[in-house]
C-alpha cells in the first residue's frame, strides 16, 4: 500500500477462470443492499446453508491496512432467522463474533452498518458512489470461511454500474473463499471505464473522477508503459485480467491498495492536474504488490488472523523493497531518467538520515511498529523510522551488494524472479527477513549475513559510499539552513494533520499552537497532500498563518518562521568514473545483471 503523509513529516527534518458455482451450492450467500445513500447505511443479508447447529460469525478487526480499525464499532444492529422465518438466536461473544444457536438447516442473518470512510482501505456509500473494502462491510462463517462464497448488490441508484475483479455469471459475483472475496474491491457509480490489452493480459482501468479533471489518454498511456516494465522486469504475468480503480477527489486523498488481481487508488486533483509523477508511482508500486506480497508472501502474513494482529518483520521488504521496485519500474518505462531517479534517491537517504529513530529502531522493528502508526506520538521522528524509507534504500544497496558479490551475474530482479518461483509458484510463503536473505545468497552465491545482521536486524549505520562506489557514485553530506515552521504535524491513513511535536521555544509555540491540534488550513489551502511542499518553499522569515482546530475550537494563529540547520545528502559521480563503474551504473539503471546467466 502508499501512505502518501503517514511519514512524510513536515518541517523538512524530514515522505480465474469463472467459478462455476450457484448461489445454492456456495454455502455462504451475502446480498448488500445499498438502501440509504445519503445516510450511508448498508444493509447485509446472509445466507447460510444447512450445517452444524451452533456456528459463529466474525466481522474482521482489520484489512488492507495493518492497523486494528475494529470494524464491528459500525454495526448498527444484528438479528436472525431460520430458513423457515422463525427467529433463532443471536448473541455476541465479542465486539466482533456473534454465536447463532438452533441453525442446523441454516439461517438467515440480517444486519445494518454504516459506511463512510473514504479512500482505498475503506467503504463509503453516499449520493455519488459506493465504493466497498468488503472485509469492512462482511462478515465471515469461522467454520467456513475457506469454501466458496457469492454475493450481489441490489438497490443500487440507477445508471450505477458495478466493476469489481470478482468473476460473475449475470448478476452473482463469485469468489472460491472469504480471503479472495474480501481481497476484491468493488466500486458502484456511473464510473468510467477504459479498456486496454498488453503483453497478453487484459487490463480495466475504472475511474471515478470528473473528467475534466484528468487527460485520460495519458493516464492509459503512462499505465501501458508501466505494466510491460513490471511484467517483463519480472518476465511474468500471474493473471488474465487485471484491474486499476481510480478515484481523483478534489479533497484529502488516501493513497494505494494493493490486491491480487487490482488495485484502488486516489489521489487528489490539484495534483494530478500539476503532475502524473505521484500517480506513476503510486501506481507502479500497487502493481509491483501483486508480486510482492500478494504472491510473494511473508509466512508470518499467513494465515490472515482477521480476528488481531498478524505480526511481521518482513514490511520493509514486502513494502519497502517494492518502493524500490516502483523506482526500477519507472526507470524501465522511460517515466523517470537517471537524474531524477538520483534525486529522488538523495531524498531518501535525507529522509531517513535526519530521522533520529534511524540509530534506535531496526527495518525490522518498524515492520512490527505497523500496527502501531494510528498512534500520534509513535509517528515522531525520535520513535519510529519509515519501513517504506529504509526498506527503498535496503532494497537499493541490497541490489549493490548482490551485484557485487555476484560480479554483475544477478541483482535485486534475479532475487524477486528467484522468489517467485521458488515461493510463489509453489503455494509457499517465505520466512521473512530469512527467507530473502535465502534468495539473495541463492542467486549470488555468496554470504550476505553481514548486511541482514546489520541494516535489517540492527541499526548500524549505512555506509551508503561503499556500496554506491560499485556504480561509481558517491553521497556529500551538506549542512544547510532550512526553513522551520515551528511544529511537525502527520497524518494517519485518513485521519486530520495533527500536531506531533513543537520546537521548545520556538515561534510556533509563542503563538499557541499545541501538540495535538488539528492542522486545518495553511497559508489558506487545506492541510494535506500538499502541505509538506508548501512549507518546504516558505523562507525563514516568511509570515506564516495557520488555521487549527484546538479542543474544539477553531483558531488562526501567525508567526514568523525561524531557520534550522539540518544535513542534506545529494547523490554525484565520484572524481574519476571508471568504464566498469559505468558500465555497472548502466545495469543498475536497467534494473538488469549486467551478465545474467553467464557462467
Ligand atoms: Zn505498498
Amino acid at each position: 500500500m502508499t501512505l502518501p503523509s503517514l511519514h512524510r513529516i513536515f518541517p523538512l527534518i524530514l515522505s480465474i477462470a469463472i467459478l462455476t458455482i450457484c448461489c445454492e451450492a456456495a454455502d455462504t450467500a451475502y446480498t448488500i443492499s445499498l438502501e440509504s445513500p445519503t445516510e450511508h447505511l448498508v444493509q447485509v443479508q446472509i445466507i447460510l446453508s444447512p450445517g452444524p447447529p451452533t456456528r459463529e460469525l466474525q466481522l474482521p478487526v482489520w484489512n488492507a491496512l495493518y492497523q486494528v480499525r475494529d470494524f464491528a464499532q459500525f454495526v448498527n444492529w444484528v438479528r436472525a432467522k431460520d430458513r423457515a422465518g422463525h427467529p433463532v438466536q443471536i448473541r455476541s461473544l465479542n465486539n466482533s463474533r456473534w454465536q447463532l444457536e438452533g441453525v442446523g438447516s441454516g439461517a438467515i442473518v440480517e444486519y445494518q452498518i454504516f459506511v463512510d470512510s473514504f479512500g482505498p482501505f475503506g467503504a463509503q456509500l453516499n449520493a455519488h458512489h459506493a465504493f466497498l473494502n468488503l472485509a469492512q462491510v462482511l462478515m465471515y462463517p469461522s467454520d467456513s470461511r475457506n469454501e466458496a462464497m457469492t454475493v450481489r448488490f441490489s438497490h443500487l441508484s440507477r445508471d450505477w454500474h458495478i466493476a469489481t475483479p470478482l468473476p460473475s455469471a449475470s448478476d452473482v459475483y463469485t469468489a472460491e473463499n472469504y480471503d479472495r472475496l474480501v481481497d476484491s474491491p468493488v466500486e458502484l457509480s456511473e464510473f468510467h471505464e477504459s479498456d486496454f490489452d498488453e503483453g497478453g493480459g487484459h487490463f480495466r482501468v475504472i475511474i471515478d473522477a470528473d473528467p475534466a479533471d484528468y487527460d485520460s489518454d495519458k493516464v492509459i498511456a503512462n499505465l501501458h508503459q508501466i505494466v510491460a516494465a513490471a511484467t517483463s522486469w519480472m518476465n511474468d504475468r500471474p493473471f488474465d485480467t487485471y484491474t486499476f480503480f481510480y478515484h481523483f477527489p478534489r479533497g484529502p486523498a488516501g493513497g494505494g491498495m494493493e490486491h491480487a488481481y487490482s488495485t484502488a487508488i486516489e489521489i487528489n486533483t490539484e495534483t494530478i492536474r500539476r503532475t502524473l509523477f505521484p500517480l506513476n508511482s503510486v501506481t507502479a508500486h500497487e502493481f509491483f504488490h501483486l508480486w510482492n506480497v500478494k504472491r510473494i508472501r511473508p509466512q508470518t502474513l499467513e494465515p490472515i488472523d482477521y480476528t488481531k494482529e498478524n505480526f511481521t518483520r518482513a514490511l520493509w521488504f514486502s513494502e519497502g523493497v517494492t518502493s524500490t521496485a516502483e523506482e526500477i519500474i519507472q526507470l524501465r518505462a522511460g517515466l523517470l531518467d537517471e537524474k531524477q531517479f538520483l534525486s529522488r534517491l538523495s531524498e531518501q537517504i535525507s529522509e531517513l538520515e535526519n530521522r533520529p529513530a534511524h540509530s534506535t529502531q531496526s527495518a525490522e522493528e518498524s515492520s512490527l511498529g505497523a500496527w502501531l502508526e494510528g498512534f500520534d506520538y509513535y509517528r515522531r521522528p525520535e520513535r519510529s523510522i519509515s519501513y517504506y524509507n529504509k526498506g527503498e534504500l535496503l532494497g537499493f544497496m541490497l541490489d549493490l551488494a548482490i551485484r557485487d558479490a555476484s560480479h554483475d551475474r544477478a541483482s535485486l530482479r534475479e532475487l524477486f524472479q528467484w522468489m517467485n518461483a521458488n515461493y510463489a509458484k509453489k503455494g509457499r510463503f517465505f520466512d521473512d527477513s530469512n527467507g530473502v536473505r535465502e534468495a539473495a545468497e541463492a542467486v549470488s552465491h555468496a554470504d550476505l549475513g553481514w548486511f541482514f545482521a546489520k541494516y535489517v536486524a540492527a541499526t548500524d549505520e549505512i555506509p551508503w559510499n561503499d556500496f554506491l562506489r560499485y556504480v561509481g557514485l558517491h553521497v556529500d553530506q551538506f549542512s544547510i539552513s532550512a526553513p522551520d515552521p515551528g511544529f511537525m504535524a502527520s497524518r494517519n491513513f485518513d485521519g486530520p494533520m495533527t500536531v506531533v511535536a513543537l520546537s521548545p521555544g520556538g515561534e510556533a509555540e509563542k503563538a499557541g499552537l499545541q501538540v495535538g491540534d488539528i492542522v486545518t488550513e495553511i497559508q489558506g489551502k487545506t492541510a494535506g497532500e500538499e502541505s509538506d511542499q508548501q512549507l518546504s518553499r516558505m523562507q525563514p522569515g516568511d509570515h506564516i498563518s495557520v488555521k487549527v482546530r484546538s479542543r474544539g475550537r477553531d483558531h488562526e494563529l501567525h508567526w514568523k518562521i525561524a531557520s534550522r540547520q539540518q544535513f542534506s545528502y545529494q547523490i554525484s559521480d565520484l572524481d574519476n568514473v571508471t568504464p566498469e563503474q559505468r558500465a555497472h551504473r548502466t545495469a543498475w539503471l536497467k534494473g538488469e545483471a549486467e551478465s545474467a546467466g553467464a557462467p
